[in-house]
């Protein structure tokens, strides 16, 4: 008997853990790793920030004729109103990233509906006026979260190639990136507080090398357009 109680717990663990960190599914609304195309688009998505780094951002992307999605955090937005400034000038597109960065599970409705509506004033009174999609801090999600973003008509937006999770170096964040894209692969890099440098490297190394391959960089909602049924 504590045996099969046992062994439930863990499977109720065991799935918990599954969902919370799934790419692919959810319990409610859309949630977009990557899309279904044949054309050699890609999107390169940046979490967190802004900070200071933005302007060396954007002239590299600007660079490589390359358009980014930006999912920023409310609070350094705040602190950084002119970075923001920049990053729709240029023409990128912004997401939604919370407002404090704080993981979104086991959190009450009250908390999440803040963090997502205070960040999304945010983004509308810097000028902003494309749909504001959704990136949930360090990727995690479960019940509540989803069934707001769900009521709320927004799309979760996750990715398919994030090198900084497996690799250190330069080369090999660049060449993981190079062997493994595909048409409509959304890429996640953390440029904005690189103090080393080397982020923004690796970030330049794929622009470089895909660009050599002949793809072009979009911006999230551009690349949605592109999903082939
Ligand atoms: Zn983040």
């Amino acid at each position: 008997m504590i045996l099969s109680w046992l062994i439930i717990v863990v499977l109720i663990l065991a799935g918990t853990y599954y969902l919370m960190n799934a790419r692919e599914i959810q319990l409610f609304g859309g949630i977009t790793s990557h899309v279904d195309t044949d054309e050699k688009v890609v999107a390169l998505t940046f979490d967190d920030g802004p900070t200071d780094k933005t302007g060396e951002i954007l002239e590299l992307l600007d660079t490589y004729d390359a358009t980014a999605t930006f999912f920023l955090i409310g609070k350094e937005m705040e602190e950084h109103p002119e970075e923001v400034a920049q990053i729709i000038e240029a023409g990128h597109g912004i997401g939604n990233h919370s407002y404090s960065h704080k993981r979104m599970i086991f959190k009450s409705p009250s908390f999440i509906e803040k963090e997502i509506r205070r960040t999304d004033a945010l983004i509308r009174k810097a000028g902003y006026d494309g749909e504001i999609d959704f990136r949930p801090p360090n990727g995690k999600k479960l019940v509540m979260l989803p069934y707001y973003l769900y009521k709320h008509d927004k799309d979760t937006i996750m990715w398919n190639l994030e090198p900084d999770s497996e690799f250190t170096s330069v080369e090999d964040k660049v060449r993981y990136v190079a062997d493994h894209v595909e048409g409509g692969s959304i890429i996640l890099m953390h440029p904005m507080y690189d103090g080393s440098g080397k982020e923004m490297k690796a970030v330049e190394g794929i622009l470089k090398e895909l660009s050599s391959k002949g793809y072009t960089f979009v911006t999230v909602k551009e690349l949605k357009e592109y999903e082939q049924d």
